[in-house]
């Protein structure tokens, strides 16, 4: 493709890029397509020839774009968001653009610049005390990983030990074992009647551990777990940390975001206890997948974990640059950092913090409309957004009635394609999750959302 076809055909595909993000909402959410079937519709072999644009454009249209899960279709109520932004996707065309891969700073002296400052900004933004260095990586099962290969390389010898709530990500247990510490030294602490990580059984695990003579590397706590956002209480967390000499990680995936709110941050009070904490500015920053920020106390002991240094790797700035490659496992790092700049410089904090405060309202308002309604049951407090529920019709009892009738509502809801909610368990229980964050959703969708809900309802009961 010449130059000049590049041209014309990038007009034409912003074009498109445009109405998409203007028509998203009219589109279904989620694709009426079978495993098997896009790709059944796919040659089985590469052309040996090379094909027209117009052409791959068509296919994609017509061939992908139907088999696609609109996840910043205002009616996306699932998982957590994964938002973007039209100046996060201007910039991702810039990083498409210059191709560079940013593994050291001699490789793009600017992207790793560009990176300090805006993981400064960031950690400016969340009030994180001084003495955390930022660095971006690509997620926060990632960071985590990250985390627990520093508290392992800072650990003594022996059986090491890693703690996390029951209510923490399944990256953990990921983490744990690449790790290699083993699934079995994962220790999961109860939690309170609200989720959240009960720190005297801690201190007690901790306590009987280093007793049998293994040796206690990290924890984990959660800021904002991902079935209901309960909010491990970091500092009663960190003091037992500290005590007994164990690294702390904090894992904000989702919440932190919210933290740049004023009236939000005592979430991350405790913070400063901290040695690693981490959170996705691609979930509820407005930041297009991947963009992670990793923030670490003791950079020496990230290095001593990662650092490898091969002599084609070796450059003549290496004594008084930043190479982000010792960062991490990756060598290879893409610009990431320049769709945060333009997103943090084009809401500004204030922009942001609208948005947080607008999704944090929509979800306490479904939340009364579901605590208001005798037949539904709020299932945890909903502090951010997310709404954990299940509907509980007079006379039906039996723990399984209740999930399967709960599960069949949720199908139900589903299957309209107009908005979309998932499910968890809390406490034993199915639960449904309505996470309200995805950037264009409003108040009409979280009304339609109560509607279908309810209207659900009505069919699974008349049905049942
Ligand atoms: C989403 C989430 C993760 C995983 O995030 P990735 O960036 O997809 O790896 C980890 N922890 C929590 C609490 C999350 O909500």
């Amino acid at each position: 493709m010449q130059p000049e076809e590049f041209r014309h055909r990038a007009h034409a595909l912003v074009d498109w890029m445009a109405d998409y993000l203007r028509d998203v909402g009219s589109l279904p959410v989620t694709p009426a397509v079978h495993p098997g079937e896009i790709r059944d519709r796919l040659p089985v072999a590469a052309p040996d020839r090379g094909e027209p644009f117009p052409r791959i454009f068509d296919d994609f249209r017509h061939l992908i774009l139907p088999g696609m899960t609109h996840w910043n279709h205002p009616g996306w109520f699932g998982y957590f968001p994964a938002n973007n932004s039209p100046p996060s996707i201007l910039a991702e065309m810039l990083t498409a653009t210059l191709g560079a891969q940013c593994m050291s700073w001699a490789t793009s002296p600017a992207a790793t610049e560009l990176e300090q400052t805006t993981m400064a900004w960031l950690a400016g933004m969340l009030r994180l005390p001084p003495g955390f260095t930022g660095v971006i990586q690509d997620t926060a099962s990632t960071a985590t990983l990250t985390a627990l290969l520093s508290a392992r390389e800072c650990a003594a010898e022996g059986t090491r030990t890693v703690y996390a709530s029951e209510e923490a990500h399944s990256s953990v247990d990921k983490g744990v074992k690449l790790a290699g510490y083993g699934l079995e030294q994962l220790r999961r602490i109860p939690t309170d009647t609200n989720f959240a990580m009960n720190p005297a059984a801690l201190d007690r695990q901790l306590t009987d551990d280093r007793r049998a003579g293994l040796v206690p590397a990290c924890v984990v706590a959660t800021v904002g777990t991902t079935s209901s956002t309960a909010i491990d209480p970091l500092p009663a967390i960190g003091e037992i940390c500290r005590r007994h000499g164990v690294w702390l990680h904090v894992d904000a995936a989702y919440a932190g975001t919210a933290a740049i709110v004023p009236e939000l941050r005592a979430m991350l009070d405790g913070v400063e206890h901290a040695d690693s904490f981490v959170f996705n500015p691609h979930k509820w920053m407005l930041v297009n997948f991947d963009c992670t920020a990793y923030f670490v106390r003791d950079v020496p002991a990230l290095l001593r974990t990662f650092q490898i240094t091969p002599e084609y790797l070796r450059t003549s700035a290496d004594d008084g640059a930043v190479n982000f490659r010792d960062w991490g496992i990756p060598l290879g790092r893409r610009f990431r950092a320049l769709k945060l700049w333009f997103v943090i410089r084009s809401y500004g904090l204030e922009g942001l913090r609208e948005m947080v405060r607008r999704h944090v309202a929509l979800g306490t308002a479904f939340a009364g409309w579901v605590e208001a309604d005798p037949e539904f049951e709020l299932l945890a407090p909903a502090p951010l957004g997310l709404v954990v529920f299940r509907h509980r019709p007079a006379g039906m009892t039996d723990a399984a009635a209740l999930d399967a009738h709960n599960a069949a509502l949720l199908a139900r809801v589903n299957a309209t394609r107009r908005v979309h909610l998932t499910h968890t368990r809390l406490g034993g229980r199915y639960a449904i999750r309505l996470a309200v964050g995805q950037r264009c959703t409003g108040a009409a969708e979280v009304a339609l959302a109560w509607d279908i809900v309810r209207e659900a309802r009505n069919q699974v009961v008349a049905g049942s």
